[in-house]
């Protein structure tokens, strides 16, 4: 094991483990050992069996032995806490279910066992992946390891910091309003939201069933590809599932870039992105004009509706989805109760942090007779403008292009205070969702502070392997997405 095995690629690590340098038990010792480590300052992983993730290397080392092979047999990996994994901690980052053992797995979970990847534990997130900071969690925040006084993003909080550390290789993460893309780029990584439907939600915990989406988080586009390939696929469990052939992500990296039109809309270089990042984003651009493609100016007229029509139609389905947990069934249940109502609300009381109430209440209300058709069902109609916005946009470019985020990294507490500022941390990711359409955000260099700055591309419908391109064909010129925190350097070259 003398190769740099914490920074490889999944093709690197893969090649390694086919030419038998390295076995699938090793692999998943050295990463145990990195998260024993360093675990305890970012708290990104909040469940660990090394017994169970070592018997499932073992059997991965069986059916190598045995004669399989395939990208992921033996990988390690590890899966945000909102995925259901059998027979362990499912917590979603909530008191409510905080003692939840999942009876079975989630698709996504399912598929990565098929393909023999081997499960490092469970990753800590906002708690219902409510939140930009990672700070709602029940169990504790999750520290940026480029800087352990900043925040990692969220909800894929855990997630994000787990590669960054380099405690993981890659993982997946889920997006409802930018979960994937905002961490990713906050901790310096490149991560996909899907089109809506390509990847299944059956056993990911629900919050906003229409925009939810589960994806991956790595180091690069090419190992978000192979990972796609994994995850993507129709599942007859989810009723949003699309139907249709299954696709190679890795088949267009290598497409030259020559005469792609990238858009650039107007309404996302406006004053609210900060220099650092727009410095950043800018000379990304000037490096795809050297690949040979050209930028168009385009507009998303609706833009700034956006943040608005989310915190309308998430919370209403938050609050809807939220209704089973009722202390009954499983989750949490307050310990003295008068009677079966009084059951209901203090378990919820006791179960729930203050931005999931505070969801709930709003959901609530905007779905309430009276209200439905001023706020829910305008929100709707606001929505249909946004993905219609993306139609037109679409006619003129191929992809989308600007910032991830307004700002790098911020400190804890510093939004924690204000809803409104904290939501505003996805003003440039939920359009996207809204519309069902994938994006990603891939490193593109740093800004204040030494923080890490992410490009967001966005594709038309069904466009990941297109925008996975974009951005592999970046990182065969650049190498910010191989950059990695100090801290992670510890024990770099096992
Ligand atoms: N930050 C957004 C929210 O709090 C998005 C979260 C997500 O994508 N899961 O709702």
């Amino acid at each position: 094991m003398s190769a740099n095995l914490i920074n490889a690629s999944l093709k690197e690590l893969a090649a390694a483990l086919a030419a038998k340098r390295v076995s699938a038990v090793e692999l998943a010792t050295l990463f145990l050992d990195r998260i024993e480590r360093f675990n305890p300052t970012y708290n990104a992983f909040i469940t660990l069996d090394r017994t169970r993730t070592l018997a499932q290397a073992a059997d991965a080392d069986a059916r190598r032995a045995a004669g399989e092979s395939g990208p992921l047999l033996g990988i390690p990996l590890g899966h945000k806490d909102i995925f259901c994994t059998e027979g362990w901690l499912t917590t979603c980052g909530s008191k409510m279910l905080a003692n939840f053992i999942s009876p079975y797995d989630a698709t996504v979970v399912a598929r990565f066992k098929q393909a023999g990847a081997v499960m490092l534990g469970k990753l800590n997130m906002d708690e219902f992946a409510m939140g930009s900071s990672n700070e709602t969690s029940h169990f504790g925040p999750v520290k940026n390891p480029w800087d352990a006084n900043r925040v990692p993003g969220g909800s894929s909080g855990g997630s994000a910091a787990a590669v960054a550390a380099r405690l993981a290789p890659a993982v997946t993460g889920t997006d409802t309003g930018g979960s994937i893309r905002q961490p990713a780029s906050l901790c310096g990584l490149t991560g996909l939201k899907p089109t809506y439907g390509v990847v299944s939600r059956y056993g990911m915990i629900a919050f906003a069933s229409s925009l939810d989406q589960a994806g991956p988080m790595a180091k690069s586009a090419e190992d978000c590809a192979l990972l796609l390939n994994a995850m993507a696929g129709f599942d007859e469990r989810d009723s949003t599932s699309l139907q249709r052939e299954a696709e190679d992500y890795t088949r267009d990296l290598a497409k030259p870039l020559t005469g792609l039109r990238i858009g650039l809309p107007q309404e996302f270089f406006g004053p609210g992105m900060g220099d650092d990042v727009r410095t950043a984003v800018d000379a990304a651009l000037a490096e795809y004009r050297k690949l040979g493609a050209v930028t168009v100016d385009i507009s998303l007229p609706n833009s700034a509706l956006s943040v608005p029509a989310y915190y309308v139609i998430a919370p209403a389905e938050a609050s809807s989805n939220l209704s089973r947990f009722d202390g009954v069934r499983y989750g949490h249940r307050a310990a003295e109760y008068a009677d079966l109502n009084d059951m209901y609300c203090k378990s919820r009381a006791e179960g729930f942090g203050a931005e999931v109430k505070r969801r709930i209440l709003i959901g609530t209300y905007v779905l309430s007779h009276g209200y439905y058709d001023a706020y829910y069902l305008k929100a709707q109609k606001v929505r249909r403008l946004i993905a219609n916005d993306f139609v037109e946009a679409f006619k003129r470019c191929d992809v989308i292009a600007g910032p991830a985020s307004p700002s790098v990294a911020f400190r804890f507490g510093e939004k924690s205070a204000d809803p409104v500022q904290m939501y505003l941390s996805d003003i440039y990711t939920i359009s996207t969702n809204l519309a069902g359409l994938p994006g990603m955000s891939l490193p593109c260099g740093f800004g204040r502070g030494g923080m890490p700055v992410g490009l967001q591309l966005i594709g038309d419908w069904l466009g990941e392997g297109r925008i996975l391109n974009v951005a592999h064909q970046y990182q065969q010129q650049t190498d910010w997405h191989l950059r990695m925190p100090d801290d992670a350097r510890q024990g770099e070259s096992v």
